[in-house]
């Protein structure tokens, strides 16, 4: 599989090319996302923060290559939910990184990760790996538990929204307070409807504690600042939704931030600057 990086508004391709000349590589990644694999990377100045693998320990640390980021420098994997997408490669990756993993407090009741340094943690517990103050918080999904996580980082706030069938007041207030938000884009009502998926499938997606529908989301995004946030779309679907599905909602709607919002290819990468951030929201530019 190709690594793409897409070179969008401030999405500065030339920095990834430059990694090895000194170039500021603190930024946010999706490292790829779909309903097949998903992963996210933090990373600070010395330090990289994973949320969920679903790629293989071999792609995963490729992808994190191309970052700019060293296997040396992942001091630990959040984990959203108990999906194969969000966790086929955290075991091994963990293991062979020696680094803990931090995850709903029910998942440790099911998963036979024993032998991995888990931490179990709980909604709207704050706690801190390395550099990075990690707010978890609670999303709506078919699994023994789920969150969203939001991410205190060099003075900004990153927050992941997946895998929720519905949103709810506190993931609006925490998105409205976040300068890089994530959030789930997964189903167009209308190819869903007319899909080929059976109906008890249908009903899964659909319901609250399935998937966020391409409306759900732009409802979110409708209630975000004007000026300052950057928004990635994620976890699209291939069979029930696509990217120029999305983008013509967003053309057709206001979404305040529609000009520093990303539309996430099903597995391609993406890397946004947190240096790029910090200067939107302290000069507007
Ligand atoms: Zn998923
Ligand atoms: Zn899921």
């Amino acid at each position: 599989m190709v690594v793409t990086v897409q070179a969008y508004h401030s999405f500065t391709t030339s920095s990834i090319l430059q990694k090895d000349k000194g170039a500021d590589m603190r930024g946010f990644a999706v490292l790829g996302s779909s309903s097949k694999a998903n992963a996210y990377a933090l990373q600070s100045q010395d330090a990289v923060l994973l949320i969920d693998n679903g790629f293989s320990c071999r792609e995963l640390l490729r992808r994190l290559d191309s970052m700019g980021a060293q296997p040396a420098q992942v001091c630990a994997v959040l984990v959203t939910h108990n999906h194969i997408d969000h966790t086929r490669g955290v075991p091994l990756l963990a293991k062979k990184l020696g680094i803990p993993v931090y995850l709903p407090r029910p998942m440790t009741r099911v998963l036979p990760w024993k032998d991995l340094a888990v931490k179990p943690t709980d909604p709207e517990e704050e706690f801190m790996v390395g550099p990075f103050r990690v707010l978890p918080f609670r999303t709506y999904h078919d699994t023994d538990a789920s969150v969203g996580y939001s991410i205190a980082c060099e003075d900004l706030r990153i927050t992941i929204i997946t895998d929720t069938g519905r949103t709810d007041e506190r993931m609006a207030e925490i998105a409205g307070v976040s300068d890089l938000l994530c959030v789930e884009t997964n189903y167009c009502e209308h190819l869903l409807a007319s899909g080929r998926y059976p109906p008890f499938l249908k009903r899964r997606i659909a319901s609250s504690a399935g998937h966020l529908s391409n409306s759900d989301a732009l409802a979110l995004l409708q209630q975000l600042d004007e000026v300052t946030q950057f928004i990635f779309l994620c976890h699209l679907s291939g069979e029930n939704n696509s990217p120029e599905t999305v983008r013509e909602l967003l053309d057709h709607h206001q979404v305040p931030c529609r000009d520093r919002t990303v539309i996430c290819r099903r597995g391609e990468m993406y890397l946004q600057q947190l240096m790029d951030v910090k200067t939107r929201r302290n000069t507007g530019l």
